[in-house]
């Protein structure tokens, strides 16, 4: 009776200082012994997810780029769904004509153009004044949060993605800007061969239309004979959503915004309260 258990990082696994707590590891490590399958289903890269595991000594299978990839503990490549290019340079043509911040996880690197902080920047100065010390602090947070992570390939010309045959996992576009935002995703929403999804309140992100945590999770589940009636994820934001439909025990975030909180089946603590652990716990003992 084997079961699947599939947490999101940002925002569920990862504290707002991007640590995996104590509590949080201690309570994975009771599911495996216990003989469940704990994996990480995010919105990151696979080589960043996997260094952020590795640090606190975890060894999961590694669902990444929203159900793009799977790779096994070891790093064997389980499943890549990666965007068409005709439809991929359509909407990077696009983004690029209408100076938004995007990156492109690709399956060596996150290739991104090397203008793109300064648009950031200057959306950023537009809102110093504007936002309170304390919300400006919160955007800074964001800011810094989006450009910490691991392998970036900084583009002079975007072509240069499809020069190095990269295979496009993801498409993700940020903006401070709220009009800027919406303005993009309704530039795309029915009209892009791609799915549409967002991670946090100030991206959006746009993928190979196979693929999402949730098909990834069933595939997981196919490929290793979880059978157990009883599964289990773990989530804060839109992304996670098809998670949520394919298992018994969804548990939202408590910083999920309400719609994720909807549709969820139960709810836990934070994550700066070990939400990860509470849920588990419960799940465990339910
Ligand atoms: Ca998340």
């Amino acid at each position: 009776m084997i079961t699947i258990i599939a947490i999101d990082m940002d925002g569920t696994l990862l504290n707002s200082e991007n640590k995996i707590s104590k509590e949080n590891i201690h309570a994975i490590n009771k599911a495996q012994e216990l003989g469940y399958e704990v994996v990480i289903a995010t919105g990151r890269a696979h080589y960043d997810a996997k260094k952020i595991i590795e640090e606190v000594g975890l060894s999961l299978y590694l669902i990444c780029a929203n159900g793009s990839t799977i790779h096994s503990p070891s790093g064997t490549e389980i499943l890549s769904n990666s965007a068409p290019y005709h439809e991929a340079r359509e909407v990077i043509e696009w983004l690029e004509n209408n100076k938004y911040y995007y990156e492109l996880i690709c399956h060596q690197g996150i290739y991104t153009p090397n203008w793109g902080k300064d648009v950031l920047q200057e959306e950023m100065n537009q809102l110093k004044d504007v936002l309170t010390q304390e919300d400006f602090a919160e955007i800074e947070h964001w800011y810094e949060k989006q450009l910490y992570q691991s392998g970036y390939v900084y583009m002079d010309d975007f072509e240069k993605v499809f020069q190095d045959e990269q295979k496009i996992y993801k498409i993700l576009v940020f903006s401070f800007n709220d009009e800027k935002r919406k303005k993009g995703w309704d530039q795309f929403e029915g009209k892009t061969d791609l799915s549409l999804m967002y991670s946090s309140p100030y991206n959006f992100e746009l993928q190979h239309p196979k693929s999402s945590k949730g098909q990834a999770v069933q595939y997981l589940r196919k490929v290793l004979n979880l059978i157990g009636e009883k599964s289990m994820a773990i989530g804060d934001s839109g992304n996670d959503l098809s998670m949520f439909e394919i298992v018994s025990d969804s548990y939202a975030m408590e910083n999920a915004n309400d719609d994720v909180k909807s549709k969820a089946k139960h709810l836990t603590a934070n994550n700066d309260a070990h939400g990860v652990a509470q849920a588990i716990n419960h799940f465990l003992n339910s």
